[in-house]
């Protein structure tokens, strides 16, 4: 099985992939947590290029290239060879990330996305996608108290967030049974809770 957590930043993503991986393992079921971009070292390379952009940018069909060929390394050397022994996925981010930025907030468009995803990871989507949503001011407080700066790509607007989040809206409602919205302010174990019941189904 196959769980992408989405969201903007602040929204939770690792610490509720790390619950849901506990719970999952305490069941007895071998799972790999994983994070995009990023999760083996020839897209950790291109994360690094992706955070620590040239000093003029990438161009946005760059930046899509680039997080499609990172997914498309992450897909063939972690994802399907884990998911092929049987194994549990659970994604920090996935390709819908890239429909939410890159498609949505950067302009590039969905079907170019998802042509690109086609080509590099064969189309491969999750079982169910988490996505974690909450106020823009409450996501904002969160990153401020890690330390992080509110982008790690340089340049980006309030504006572009509202737009990632709008584009996540968007998807999950075109996808009802694909996603699960989940709000993402309160307790992380209130939060954990409904992420476990959201892929019970996915557990018989
Ligand atoms: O989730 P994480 O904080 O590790 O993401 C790293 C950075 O990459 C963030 O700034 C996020 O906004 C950005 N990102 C992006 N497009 C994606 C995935 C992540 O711009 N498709």
């Amino acid at each position: 099985r196959f769980i992408a957590f989405e969201g903007g930043e602040g929204a939770g993503k690792s610490t509720q992939a790390r619950l849901l991986a506990e719970a999952l393992r305490a069941r007895g079921l071998t799972v790999v947590v994983t994070r995009e971009p990023g999760g083996t070292p020839g897209a950790e390379a291109i994360r690094n290029l992706l955070l620590a952009p040239p000093r003029e940018g990438w161009p946005a069909q760059a930046e899509a290239l680039l997080f499609a060929a990172a997914r498309a390394d992450h897909v063939a050397h972690l994802i399907r060879p884990a998911l092929m022994r049987g194994e549990w996925v659970i994604c920090d981010r996935f390709v819908d990330s890239s429909r939410a930025y890159q498609g949505g907030a950067g302009g590039i468009g969905d079907a170019a996305i998802t042509a690109l995803h086609a080509f590099g990871s064969d189309g491969l989507r999750p079982d169910r996608v988490i996505l974690l949503e909450g106020d823009e001011g409450a996501l904002a407080g969160r990153i401020a108290s890690r330390g992080e700066a509110s982008d790690a790509i340089e340049g980006r607007s309030a504006e572009y967030h509202r737009a990632v989040a709008a584009a996540f809206g968007a998807l999950a409602e075109a996808d009802p049974h694909g996603f699960v919205r989940i709000d993402a302010i309160g307790a992380p174990q209130d939060i954990h809770a409904h992420i476990l019941a959201a892929v019970g189904d996915l557990l018989e």
